[in-house]
Parts: structure tokens; sequence; C-alpha cells
């Protein structure tokens, strides 16, 4: 089953919600309350396609990364 990813654009929560349809879409922060929480993807999906890491796929040991911007140095 489909779980989609939510994160409040006023305090910041994300959270998980299991969509069986598109009625079941959250209207609000489960926490503070604010309208329309923005659906996101996963925060590792995010962070892998934002940096442009020198070591494929998480080959790298850590702190061995001699580009020093690898995600696992
Ligand atoms: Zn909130």
């Amino acid at each position: 089953m489909p779980i989609h990813e939510y994160q409040c654009g006023k305090c910041g929560r994300t959270f998980e919600v299991l969509l069986r349809s598109r009625a079941d879409s959250p209207k609000q922060c489960p926490k503070c309350g604010a309208p329309g929480p923005e659906k996101i993807f996963s925060v590792f999906s995010a962070t892998a396609a934002k940096k442009e890491a020198p070591c494929a796929s998480g080959a790298c040991a850590p702190h061995k990364c001699a580009g020093g911007a690898c995600p696992f140095g």
C-alpha cells in the first residue's frame, strides 16, 4: 500500500500517511493543525538527489572519501 510522506510548512513536522485513495490525503498538520501539508519524498531520496557525491551509491567507506562531499564521509 502506498505510504506518502508529508511535511508541515509551518512547524516542519514530517509524517507518513497511508493513502488508500486521494480522499485520505491529510488536510492539516497533526502536530500544529496548520493547513496544507506538502507531500515530500523520503529524506534519503531528496538528499541523494541534491548531492552529487563523488562516490557512487554509497560504495565509499566512511571517512575515506577523497572528495569530502561524500554523505558517508
Ligand atoms: Zn505543523
